[in-house]
């Protein structure tokens, strides 16, 4: 990313505070999210502001730990931590809590979370079977759109749906070639660089703007910009990451493989590539976003057979020299899933996979500096 595009996305960053605050004071409904699983295009369709809200930092942990116990994934604290300690301007903004019933941990954490504002869980599938979880999950979906009305004062006419569902598939979209970037070899961008980048853009209020940065930098990609930077002398290890999501804080372990001289060119969780989706058009709007957004393939759903598909696509796409699979503390379902994953990516590409398990604490740094050092050497 040119040092310009890098200034540019503090800048709309910072400003997006403040047009935040703006839109809140004319009467603009603001709403956060925790999971991929719920469809923002609802309440795009509503003008409200959508707000990513997955703890991402360690700080806000010791004020979760004095209400939640100990032994829970760092996300799950890091989130309703936040809330505890009232340390998220984004948690502040937000009229309305949207949760899912996704894992255990935080499908109960949402009843606690709760108590500091109003929140409503959608009732998620565990199962993707279109005659069984797919009707139930719709209706789950005209609930939410019924609430985001009461709470709006706005009417989601099917007009206003299919805008919603076009200005996101097109954020999707832009989002997706800037990921694809990666595929060059060289990579033109680091992890922790298109981490940063994706991390910070879905914090903005104004998706046009988001959309007009990203935009800007695939052009650049195409005028040669981005390869210039990148005479370096060693080609690094080229690494995907799968597992858990990841975001600004608890990114150690992007950085670590930085530091050890590797790179970590995709992300196949949902901070990444699990988000490179498009909603049909041409269907109708509610039945399309039930469809697609119910096909995320996270571990939480028993089976999970779209995550090895994605991973055998993006295993081949982007080249990659070998697979990290990182799995927070306590999160059983991608712990569990670790196993079969390992043994997927051996018997298709014959590569050995890192799984990793660690949580947003520094203290295994060094640790994971050496298993990360003896799997880049070994690759
Ligand atoms: S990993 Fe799964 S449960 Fe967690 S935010 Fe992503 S889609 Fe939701
Ligand atoms: S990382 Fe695992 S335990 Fe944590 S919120 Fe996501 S699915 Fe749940």
């Amino acid at each position: 990313m040119t040092k310009n595009t890098m200034n540019k996305l503090q800048q709309i960053t910072e400003e997006s505070l403040l047009e935040i605050e703006q839109a809140k004071a004319n009467g603009r409904l603001a709403i956060g999210f925790y999971c991929l699983y719920s469809p923002m295009e609802i309440a795009v369709a509503a003008d409200a502001i959508t707000l990513p809200l997955c703890g991402t930092r360690n700080e806000p942990i010791a004020a979760a730990e004095e209400i939640l116990p100990r032994n829970l994934c760092p996300l799950i604290k890091s989130s309703f931590g936040f809330a505890a300690s009232d340390t998220c301007p984004f948690f502040r903004f937000s009229d309305l809590i949207i949760g899912d019933t996704t894992c255990d941990g935080k499908k109960k954490m949402f009843e606690l979370l709760s108590r500091y504002k109003t929140t409503h869980v959608l009732q998620l599938p565990q199962n993707q079977d279109a005659a069984t979880s797919l009707p139930l999950w719709r209706y789950e979906l005209e609930r939410f759109k019924e609430i985001v009305e009461e709470q709006s004062g706005i009417t989601i006419t099917e007009q206003r749906l299919r805008a919603a569902i076009r200005l996101m598939n097109r954020k999707r979209i832009v989002r997706k070639a800037i990921m694809d970037l990666n595929k060059a070899d060289p990579a033109p961008f680091s992890g922790s660089m298109l981490l940063e980048l994706l991390f910070k853009v879905g914090f903005l209020a104004d998706k046009e703007k988001g959309i007009a940065l990203m935009e800007e930098l695939v052009a650049e990609a195409g005028q040669g910009e981005l390869s210039k930077q990148n005479d370096r002398e060693m080609r690094p290890k080229r690494l995907l990451l799968t597992g858990v999501p990841v975001g600004l804080g608890s990114d150690k372990v992007v950085k670590i493989v930085e530091q050890c001289g590797g790179n970590v060119v995709a992300f196949e969780n949902c901070s990444g590539y699990k988000q490179a989706f498009v909603i049909d058009e041409q269907k109708d709007p509610m039945d399309a976003l039930a469809e697609q957004y119910l096909a995320t393939p996270c571990s939480v759903m028993s089976p999970n057979s779209g995550r090895f598909d994605l991973l055998k696509e993006m295993i081949k796409e982007f080249a990659v020299d070998g697979v990290i699979d990182l799995t927070w503390q306590a999160c059983h379902t991608y712990n569990i899933e670790a196993f079969r994953v390992e043994e997927f990516i051996r018997d298709t590409f014959d590569l050995p996979t890192l799984h990793l398990e660690t949580d947003y604490a520094k203290s295994d740094t060094e640790q994971l500096r050496v298993r990360i050092e003896a799997y880049l050497e070994m690759l």
